[in-house]
């Protein structure tokens, strides 16, 4: 790779990604592209990537699909996806597949490269102190992205990783804003919706909770936020 972040587009729309293209080079990045779902996906898999533009309607195979292919092979690949507007059931898909982060359509680019830059800034883990230990039975190479949770071996996501890490390090709840700044790094979240968040915190109990319907380590305190409660 460059000095540059080089980033890969998969978008059949040939002025959007025309536009995707242009704007990245002038903010300074490389740009790979594909219009074609399993030409995307073939890319992405034989490249390393700053990060994944995909959109969700594509010939061939889908934008779902190809979020599916990369994480079976890569956890850490940072992944942004465009999903239809007002599709609940398009950001869900793309969270649970494993996409860091979402933009509806149309989007504003202005905040598109902010959220790609936030992605890619947030993507290098601290190298010291890999080991995350909740609880007893649950602990974390945070690393490696693999953990071990009541003697099963448990696979987690960069983002995943992240927001355990900086929950460990507080004393106290901390509210869904607060995790949008401090872990997914936006500046401001006044038009920013915390689904994203619950998202997240729901996929990491069903990962660290012996029971995630009755969490006894990740907690929500109402009107406050998440807690991590460790060492039991
Ligand atoms: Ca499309």
């Amino acid at each position: 790779m460059s000095m540059k972040p080089t980033l890969l587009i998969i978008e059949d729309e040939p002025s959007i990604l025309r536009g995707l293209t242009d704007l990245f080079i002038f903010h300074g990045f490389n740009v790979d592209s594909e219009t074609d779902g399993q030409r995307g996906l073939d890319r992405a898999l034989a490249n390393q990537y700053h990060c994944i533009i995909l959109d969700v309607m594509l010939p061939s195979i889908d934008g779902f699909q190809i979020c599916d292919g990369i994480r079976q092979r890569s956890q850490t690949q940072p992944i942004l996806m465009l999903t239809a507007k007002n599709s609940e059931q398009d950001i869900i898909n793309g969270l649970t597949l494993g996409a860091d982060d979402y933009l509806a359509k149309p989007f504003s680019t202005t905040e598109l490269v902010l959220r790609v830059t936030a992605l890619i800034r947030r993507s290098g883990l601290p190298s010291t102190d890999n080991k995350l230990i909740i609880s007893d039975n649950v602990s974390i190479c945070t690393q490696k992205l693999i953990g071990t949770s009541y003697q099963q071996e448990v696979r987690y996501t960069r983002r995943e990783v992240a927001i355990l890490s900086y929950l460990h390090q507080q004393k106290s709840p901390v509210s869904r804003e607060e995790l949008l700044k401090e872990v997914w790094g936006y500046k401001s979240t006044e038009h920013l919706d915390t689904r994203t968040v619950d998202i997240h915190i729901a996929k990491v109990r069903k990962k660290i909770e012996s029971d995630p319907k009755s969490p006894q380590l990740l907690v929500t305190f109402r009107g406050e936020g998440y807690q991590l409660l460790s060492g039991r």
